[in-house]
């Protein structure tokens, strides 16, 4: 299962060694204090195979912010105890063009967001979890600290309560699809749980570990299932039309493979039937994407031709 045609390593160690110019480039996010005060100067990348093996160059063990990162597992987990496609009259699969944080749409469309992964679409995707399962954070929590394979995996307190304190946007985006009667729980323990999620705090390897599950269409690191391959084509699907705030075609471009960022500076990326990676640097550029990660990328499947292209 791990026979591959690619000296992993190196090609890591390559990538790290190209995009070394980029790292430190773009600005962390500022919108809380815990994300604009890390340092810029850090870069890490790390490849999981189908069969669990483990490659990784830079900062790759280092945790940092997972952030939206987690909205793609918060999906797969709502998906996966929907059981159906249920989940689907609820939230919409079509890139917004929007920023992940954008009011307009939600009125036109009758407070269905247009996709899971910009913030009014993780909202309403939480909702559901929670409503399906009684602890959407925990449900999540554990779920990462399983495929990652690392107990200490954990919530941020401190950037939890950053985001409560910065989160009018948020509120206002719950409350408003809640008016269409598109949430179901009350609002203040639905934003608990969303900032909960968004605080979660991951490395490149456990990220890139956690992801393997897309990579083996749905298949959990102890083998069980837990989407269809139909399930996880999906996924994957809309993180490649989704995954990247409002630049996932630039995204489709470059890298030509499902991703998924977050304003931590970190990005998760599928290959299918072959393998997940994450790549983290905090500097972002004018969307939101890291710029050193979204190079990395772009070289990885430049040198390896792994796109999905
Ligand atoms: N915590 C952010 C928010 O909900 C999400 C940031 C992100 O897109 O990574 O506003």
């Amino acid at each position: 299962m791990d026979a591959t045609p690619f000296d992993y390593q190196a090609v890591l160690d390559q990538v790290a060694r190209d995009v070394a110019p980029l790292v430190g480039a773009g600005t962390p996010a500022e919108y809380i204090p815990a994300l604009a005060s890390v340092d810029p100067a850090q870069f890490g990348m790390a490849l999981v195979t189908m069969g669990g093996k483990v490659f990784g160059v830079g900062d790759w063990q280092v945790p940092f912010s997972t952030q939206s990162i987690t909205k793609v597992f918060t999906l797969a987990l709502a998906l996966s105890a929907e059981g159906g496609d249920s989940l689907w009259e609820r939230v919409g699969r079509e890139p917004s063009g929007n920023p992940f944080n954008s009011l307009v749409q939600l009125e036109y469309e009758n407070g269905i967001p247009r996709n899971p992964f910009i913030n009014a679409g993780a909202l309403v995707v939480t909702d559901r979890l929670q409503t399906l399962t009684g602890d959407a954070s925990s449900e999540l929590l554990k779920f990462l600290r399983e495929e990652s394979g690392n107990p200490d995996v954990a919530f941020d307190a401190e950037v939890a309560a950053s985001e409560h304190e910065h989160g009018d946007r948020n509120a206002a985006l719950a409350h408003f699809m809640a008016s269409y009667g598109n949430i179901d729980n009350p609002v203040p323990a639905l934003l608990d749980h969303y900032f909960w999620q968004c605080s979660i705090e991951m490395s490149c390897a456990d990220l890139a570990r956690a992801a393997r599950v897309l990579a083996r269409h749905g298949l959990r690191a102890d083998g069980s299932r837990l989407l269809t391959r139909s399930g996880a084509k999906q996924i994957n699907a809309v993180m490649l039309t989704c995954g990247t705030y409002d630049a996932a075609g630039e995204f489709a471009y470059r890298v030509g493979l499902p991703g998924k960022s977050g304003v931590g500076g970190g990005i998760v990326a599928v290959v299918p039937g072959r393998c997940a990676l994450a790549v983290w640097s905090p500097g972002l550029d004018a969307h939101g994407n890291s710029v050193a990660g979204v190079a990395a990328l772009d070289r990885f499947t430049t040198l390896t031709g792994m796109s999905v292209f």
